[in-house]
């Protein structure tokens, strides 16, 4: 059998501790990608590994319609660190799926099929959140998609003034556009996108799957922006690399989602991994890590490449790059001569999303790296 879609790296990879992957010759790589955000709390934290087998043994798999503790104490633990009043949480297995289940309960709490998406965006690559999602290659040859979506500029608030109209379910976006760019909203722009919903009931729907959980230096971004959406949706890192996602949502949303499920949804063992996670992300206070760790680096690369490359953008622990020639170009540089993993944004960003736990010292190796392959 031979596996296909992703296209596979020359690094086979052994074993992971920390800010650290190891391939099979016992070779140290600093990861400064976390695989996509998926490690806030880097590989196999102590904490999340033991909260899991812990798990594993008691009980690994019962259907969601049956009660379990260790998932309550999630529900509550989510409905804690959400922000506003977002109480109500669906859980599922990825990040696409908790945004396929936004916009359905949107969809059903508002009678309407209108969806507003924004330019650049990246939501996920099942039928709902890849009709929400931007860019064509990702769509090409699978479409008809779930119709009724509008694309509108992102950032430009008046365009979205206009788009949101009496017809509209929901608008959905990223308070930071990972995929697109490393792109932050510009000020006023979620508050504005805010008040375009909240004149016509349309529901907010805020995908902080890459943004959230410290990442950009405060637990959501949203909070940085002192916006409160109708749905917030998260996956990624929120149990430390097993699948989970979650869509949290405001009371009329939840109360009038209609029907969905999912087989796996609230498995034990994922949401053993995931309470545990939330702990060590608010224990090890790992957004204000992000923020004053990811401060230093913007401000180490600025000084180390600031001439050599576009732009440095981005909050927290979620920075982008934007080099003068090709970021796939650079990444296998990095990656074989300089053992840095990261990622791209587009074909000109070269992306960081290390796990926040990361320390000046890495850091500087990852700035050094970064100077000697774009200079
Ligand atoms: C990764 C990502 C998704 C999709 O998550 P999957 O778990 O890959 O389905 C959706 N939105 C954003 C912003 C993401 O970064």
């Amino acid at each position: 059998m031979t596996g296909f879609v992703f296209s596979e790296k020359p690094i086979r990879i052994a074993r992971g501790a920390g800010p650290h992957l190891y391939d099979e010759s016992g070779a140290r790589y600093l990861d400064f990608g976390a695989s996509y955000a998926v490690t806030p709390t880097g590989h196999c934290h102590p904490d999340v590994v033991s909260a899991a087998t812990d798990q594993l043994e008691r009980l690994l798999y019962v259907q969601g319609s049956y009660p379990v503790d260790v998932r309550d104490e999630l529900y509550d633990r989510l409905a804690d660190c959400a922000p506003g009043d977002l109480d109500y949480a669906w859980l599922c297995n990825s990040g696409t799926e908790a945004n396929e289940a936004a916009l359905k309960f949107a969809r059903h709490a508002t009678g309407r099929s209108k969806v507003v998406a924004t330019t650049g965006s990246f939501h996920g690559r099942t039928m709902g959140s890849l009709a929400a999602t931007w860019k064509g290659k990702y769509k090409a040859g699978f479409e008809p998609l779930a119709g009724d979506f509008e694309f509108v500029e992102y950032g430009d608030a008046a365009a979205m003034a206009d788009a949101v109209d009496d017809d509209t379910a929901a608008v959905v976006l990223e308070p930071v556009q990972g995929e697109g760019g490393v792109n932050p909203a510009p000020d006023g722009y979620l508050r504005a996108v805010r008040e375009a919903c909240d004149e016509h009931g349309a529901a907010m729907v805020l995908d902080e799957i890459q943004t959230g959980l410290g990442r950009t230096g405060t637990t959501w971004a949203c909070e940085a922006r002192d916006v409160v959406p109708d749905v917030l949706t998260t996956a990624k890192g929120l149990a430390s690399g097993l699948p989970v996602g979650a869509t949290l949502c405001r009371e009329w949303i939840a109360t009038d989602a209609g029907n969905h499920g999912s087989t796996f949804s609230g498995g034990p063992v994922v949401c053993a991994a995931a309470v545990a996670t939330l702990d060590v992300i608010e224990g090890e206070d790992l957004a204000g890590n992000a923020a004053a760790t990811g401060d230093y680096l913007a401000g180490e690369l600025d000084a180390a490449v600031g001439d050599a490359v576009r732009d440095i953008r981005g909050e927290g622990l979620m920075l982008g790059v934007e080099v003068k020639r090709g970021a796939n170009r650079l990444l296998p540089r990095l990656a074989m001569d300089h053992h840095v993993l990261a990622l791209p944004a587009g074909r000109t960003v070269l992306r960081l999303l290390p796990p926040l736990i990361v320390e000046r010292e890495h850091c500087d190796a990852v700035v050094d790296a970064i100077a000697e392959v774009v200079g």
